[in-house]
């Protein structure tokens, strides 16, 4: 028997009681947003909301929303995420009461606080599509070395390295000019972009900069987070990039905060829009001892280490942050310009760069920064074509993309 069709002003309601409940959405934007949704389904009368307690927001409200949707033609198979992102934008509160709300939980409860209210808004609003990260496969590798966390990725596709040039050095404007950009806020998407009309950011001050918080919507671990740049300006790492690493860890200082490197190869997936991934201090290498330790004459508030770990990775610490920002100054300055022919290690080819950083920092309860510098270096040889320090062609089923920090 052919299962009757819902009345759809009916689920209209019980989606915005289950926003009253679910997202803190008010009981005046719920009627707001209650006749958006009538109208974008073409209805002129509200229906009557179901008890919203135990229903599960996909199976039992959007999933036969969509359905009426498709099968009354204002939605099409390919664009059923766009259209679900749409509907769940008009239920989901306000960019300025999502801020407002956080700064209030901030100021009376606690950063971590607000931290998961925006956390728990961006997974109940399908922000964070948990169906889609539950296919990622997850699991822990001992080893006497140091533990790894593995990760398929499912949720994300990858990009060649390739692919992640061309964006880097492409000069034509489009809008949003990236996946990055501030203006994603509410912006309804195509086949080729995301829709963002769920998304919520939280604006900071790093280095006297504006910058802006949000969840990535791809977790790759407990609350992964990206902080971006207010411009649309490349990555690049400088010393600067530190000052903004400790600013930040004084606003959040439960998370750490890495900014991938700045040239492609050695860098993230995006090199075009400057921006940190942060999240909790979830990172293996974080708990990995050090194999050897030094103190630079100019610098004995500052304890120098070499980690044990499977990249080349130097440790400052310190209660001063300053003296680690001036000190990590120094290295990136003297490791851009490091040559060890034996090591395969060349500074520069032509004029064109090779070494650089990916630096990670963290806050503990005792009040001492650390900074993690992982030395990088991007060239190719006619051996490596996709890069000395890089996974082979034989292994990029496994791993393709630049490698990043995580
Ligand atoms: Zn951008």
């Amino acid at each position: 028997m052919a299962k009757l069709e819902v009345v759809i002003s009916d689920e209209i309601a019980t989606l915005c009681s289950w926003a009253e409940h679910n997202l803190h959405l008010s009981f005046i934007d719920a009627i707001f947003a209650q006749n958006q949704l009538l109208d974008l389904f073409l209805q002129s009368t509200p229906g009557i909301a179901r008890p919203v307690e135990n229903l599960s927001l996909q199976k039992d409200i959007l999933d036969p929303m969509l359905a009426y949707a498709r099968k009354h033609k204002l939605s099409t198979k390919e664009d059923t995420i766009l259209f679900e992102t749409r509907v769940m934008g008009l239920v989901t509160p306000a960019q300025s009461t999502v801020l407002a709300t956080f700064d209030a939980k901030a100021a009376t409860d606690g950063i971590e606080e607000a931290e998961d209210y925006l956390n728990s808004l961006a997974v109940n609003s399908n922000y964070i599509r948990r169906v889609d990260i539950a296919k990622n496969v997850k699991w822990q590798v001992l080893n006497a070395r140091g533990d790894l966390v593995i990760t398929i990725n499912l949720s994300k596709p990858e990009k060649t390295n390739k692919q992640v040039l061309q964006e880097f050095t492409k000069t034509e404007v489009n809008y949003p000019r990236c996946a990055l950009c501030l203006e994603n806020l509410g912006f309804a998407g195509d086949q080729m972009r995301a829709a963002r009309q769920t998304l919520r950011v939280i604006p900071i001050s790093l280095c006297g900069e504006e910058w802006f918080f949000q969840f990535s919507p791809y977790v790759y671990f407990d609350h992964h987070s990206i902080v971006f740049s207010k411009e649309h300006v490349p990555m690049k790492i400088t010393p600067d990039t530190f000052v903004r690493q400790f600013d930040f860890l004084e606003l959040f200082p439960n998370y750490f905060i890495g900014s991938n490197a700045d040239l492609p190869i050695v860098g993230g997936s995006i090199l075009s829009h400057d921006h940190f991934q942060c999240g909790k201090k979830v990172l293996p290498m974080f708990s990995r001892a050090a194999r050897g330790a030094y103190r630079h004459q100019d610098f004995n508030d500052v304890a120098v280490y070499v980690l044990d770990w499977y990249n080349s990775v130097v440790v400052l610490k310190s209660k001063n942050r300053q003296s680690i920002e001036k000190l990590a100054a120094i290295i990136l300055s003297e490791w851009r310009n490091y040559s060890d022919p034996q090591s395969n290690i060349l500074a520069w080819t032509d004029g064109k760069p090779h070494n650089t950083v990916t630096p990670i920092a963290t806050l503990d309860d005792n009040g001492i920064y650390s900074l993690y510098m992982i030395l990088r270096n991007n060239r190719t040889d006619e051996k490596h074509p996709y890069g000395i320090f890089h996974p082979t062609e034989d292994m990029h089923n496994i791993k393709m993309e630049g490698i990043g920090l995580i």
